[in-house]
């Protein structure tokens, strides 16, 4: 007889049901690093690029940061009923298309957003069972002034406006089902994969454990 566990086709790597992990922080606490790296260390994890009505900053990238797009653009998305979610961020329109996001969870892959409180939010509402919150915390706040400055992005002003946005952002913290305080890179990488690996495992993302301990309990 043949049994899943001798079954080269490997159920578990085949057939799976895809969750989001959505992550939020305050601008500067190293969220965006964390994605990034678990999105290149992961081939099962793909990444949502939003599309927003700001401007690209120096060096980002058309469809790689963001999709840019004009007011006029963004509301049209929003009217087409194209976003799965979306939010006024400190006097941007920032969204998620939805066609990506359905394309990758079909394709059995997990989907990261690099998202607001508000964008987070109604993510979690729409889809409960595949939603992950993770929250990202800066060690310190002269620790997150200090990388926003270091980055030399922005102006003052526009720091200074990222610092207060930051602020209502951490107000939030306690919505999430996961909170990292990111004082090290690499311990904080360790535990975003800690929660990613343990997500993975809960029962309703494996859709095909029930017919392989079936299968055990006939051995
Ligand atoms: P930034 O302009 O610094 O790239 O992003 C500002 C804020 O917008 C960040 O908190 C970021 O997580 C959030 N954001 C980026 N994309 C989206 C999105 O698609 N939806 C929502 N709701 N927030 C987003």
């Amino acid at each position: 007889m043949t049994t899943a566990a001798d079954d080269h086709s490997k159920p578990w790597e085949t057939v799976r049901r895809g969750l989001l992990l959505l992550m939020s922080s305050p601008a500067g606490a190293g969220k965006t690093s964390l994605s990034r790296r678990l999105v290149a260390d992961y081939a099962d994890m793909v990444l949502s690029i939003s599309a927003t009505t700001r401007p690209p900053r120096p060096g980002e990238e058309e469809g790689r940061e963001y999709f840019f797009k004009t007011r006029e653009e963004f509301q049209a998305l929003i009217d087409a009923g194209e976003l799965l979610e979306w939010a006024e961020v400190n006097g941007n329109g920032y969204g998620t298309p939805k066609a990506p996001v359905m394309a990758a969870l079909e394709a059995g892959k997990d989907v990261l957003f690099d998202i607001d409180w508000q964008g987070a939010r109604q993510v979690a509402e729409k889809t409960p069972q595949d939603s992950v919150r993770v929250f990202v915390l800066p060690p310190s706040w002269s620790d997150l002034s200090r990388r926003l400055h270091a980055r030399a992005q922005d102006t003052e002003e526009v720091i200074n406006q990222r610092l207060a946005l930051g602020q209502r952002e951490i107000a939030h913290w306690s919505e999430y089902d996961y909170v990292i305080v990111n004082k090290d890179f690499d311990r904080a990488y360790a535990d975003l994969i800690h929660i990613y690996r343990s997500e993975r495992m809960k029962p309703g993302r494996n859709p095909w454990l029930p017919d392989f301990v079936r299968e055990l309990a006939e051995e």
